[in-house]
């Protein structure tokens, strides 16, 4: 059995071979979930290593780079390498994109007031869901970008038996956003974000208030 260290370096070496490979065929040859192998794939994109294509890994190479401007995260100021970042679209058109969901959650915060739809990417396919309607994993030992990790799935199943391998809790939109928002609160007394109030329901996202 491969580290999980071992076996990202084997990834890569697989990659420089094959240039291409799905994360069904990974799971075969290392003999582990599914699961596994995404939050592997996750962890090596973060460290820019790879990208994920139409449900394959390809490694992250100068030809396979795309010349997109890059952006820095509204709340944790890093870099936004994902391609399909954590959206807020602020009362139908002004778009805020944060780096992953940890701080797309945290920036809902900033727009609690305001009429705001968010748009996320299921974890597994990848395909855009409506982010107040996806199940979350908190703070799992999946880390793809900041701590407390928080990572999207459209179903409750896939959620669950993610948490089942990495730990962290499977919450809802609200209970994932009041989670993080508490859990920052605890860990950095002197947050930069204005402070409001810790709870929220889900009609005040929606509410149009103008005053
Ligand atoms: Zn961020
Ligand atoms: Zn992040």
């Amino acid at each position: 059995m491969l580290t999980d260290k071992e076996r990202k370096a084997e990834i890569l070496r697989i990659l420089r071979e094959k240039k291409e490979v799905t994360v069904k065929e990974l799971s075969h040859i290392f003999g582990v979930s599914a699961m596994t192998i995404y939050r592997d794939i996750r962890e090596l994109e973060r460290e820019g290593e790879v990208k994920r294509k139409h449900g394959s890994v390809i490694l992250n190479t100068v030809e396979n780079k795309e010349t997109i401007p890059i952006k820095s995260c509204p709340i944790c100021e890093k870099p936004i390498t994902r391609s399909h970042p954590y959206k807020i679209i602020v009362e139908g058109s002004k778009i805020v994109e944060a780096c992953c969901e940890h701080c797309g959650l945290m920036l809902h915060r900033n727009y609690a007031e305001k009429n705001v739809s968010a748009l996320t990417y299921d974890f597994i396919t990848e395909k855009p869901i409506n982010a107040l309607d996806a199940y979350y994993v908190v703070g799992s030992s999946a880390v793809p970008c900041c701590s407390p990790s928080v990572i999207p799935f459209i179903n409750k199943d896939d959620a669950e038996k993610f948490s089942k391998g990495f730990g962290g809790k499977v919450l809802n939109f609200i209970d994932a956003y009041n989670e993080i928002i508490n859990r920052m609160n605890i860990n950095i007394k002197s947050c930069c974000s204005p402070q409001q109030p810790v709870s929220f329901v889900l009609k005040d996202l929606n509410k149009k208030d103008k005053e």
